[in-house]
């Protein structure tokens, strides 16, 4: 981190900043120039809160030098991390370096019937993972909220008759235990900044997907991977699931510059939402397309075996027959840009 002084700060007021600084756990290399006296500060400088040295009366300008995010971040860990994901046949489901995952499955599990058709035929598409929503987080009390403890029993069925495993989203820690038979558990856009459930995350072994907020930076995304990776589990997957920008044409903004930009910043695997990005099932094919071309690490789809009847996000939902060609289409895509 870097600290620039004012011009007008007397040598007293330097001493007792660098004497404070030093106090917080930092060495302090000043260096005075012609016209500005820089104080470079080495060590740990998480403590050092900017925004208040920034405030200080002979302070002109605070930087980070280097990021926040440790664990996640590419510069410590140059290679690809690969999250692996045991299935029931012994084999594992692998996202990253190189191992493109589809995760495919309804928003909300609604019966054993949906569930169930709904995993044979993604599954003989090529899906990797089965996803679907137990818990679901609506904006309004009074929407369908998922049917909760029975739908992940529900999941499990359908892990057991496909070998397929199991993506669905945890909305409270105190939940986890019903989490057990789930191989990757999902923390949803509006919970990427619940703290609490990160860390209580990070104390699991299992693998996380953490999607992007609606409104948030991918530095923000990243210090969330950090508290779950901070506690000790490293197994984070990241998801691009469109941000909220001012067109409401479609649902979300799909930013796809986020999957080149995240690999650069990090060694976590990113993959695409193509189908909470644009809320269209029309769109969804293109967008899983593109997400293919530029990089992602895998998609992540939403099924449904009768679109117009489903109780939650029927309208970006692909029936299975529209899955199979989107999978034949994307499987041309990664060959093209291998
Ligand atoms: C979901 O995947 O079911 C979901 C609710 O997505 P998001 O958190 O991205 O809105
Ligand atoms: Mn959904």
């Amino acid at each position: 981190m870097i600290t620039v002084l004012k011009r007008n700060a007397t040598e007293e007021q330097r001493n007792n900043l660098i004497k404070w600084l030093e106090e917080q756990g930092v060495s302090v290399h000043v260096s005075v120039g012609e016209s500005v006296t820089i104080l470079g500060l080495v060590g740990d400088t998480s403590n050092i809160d900017m925004d208040m040295l920034r405030l200080l009366d002979i302070v002109d300008d605070v930087k980070r030098i280097s990021e926040s995010y440790k664990k996640s971040n590419r510069k410590f860990h140059p290679k690809d991390t690969v999250i692996e994901v045991p299935t029931k046949a012994g084999e594992a489901a692998r996202v990253g370096g190189g191992n493109f995952a589809v995760i495919a499955g309804p928003c909300s599990v609604e019966s054993e019937e949906q569930i169930v058709e709904v995993a044979k035929r993604v599954k003989a598409a090529g899906a990797t993972m089965l996803r679907g929503g137990a818990f679901k987080p609506r904006t309004s009390p009074y929407a369908f909220q998922g049917m909760r403890a029975e739908g992940l029993e529900l999941l499990s069925i359908a892990k057991r008759e496909t070998g397929l495993p199991i993506v669905s989203e945890i909305m409270n820690e105190n939940h986890l235990e019903l989490f057990e038979d789930v191989d990757v558990i999902q923390v949803g856009a509006r919970n990427m900044q619940n703290f609490e459930l990160l860390k209580a995350l990070g104390q699991t072994n299992k693998p996380i997907l953490l999607k992007r907020g609606l409104a948030n930076t991918l530095e923000e995304l990243l210090m969330s991977a950090e508290y779950i990776m901070a506690g000790g589990n490293e197994n984070v997957i990241l998801c691009e699931r469109g941000i909220r920008t001012f067109d409401h044409f479609t649902r979300n903004t799909l930013d796809l510059s986020a999957i080149p930009a995240l690999h650069e910043m990090t060694h976590l695997p990113v993959i695409v939402d193509p189908s909470h990005s644009t809320g269209r099932a029309d769109y969804v094919p293109t967008m899983s397309l593109a997400a293919a071309a530029c990089g992602a690490d895998g998609l992540m789809i939403e099924v449904h075996n009768n679109p117009s009847c489903a109780l939650c996000d029927g309208a970006q939902s692909l029936t299975p027959d529209q899955f199979d060609e989107v999978m034949k289409k994307v499987m041309k895509v990664k060959e093209a840009v291998k």
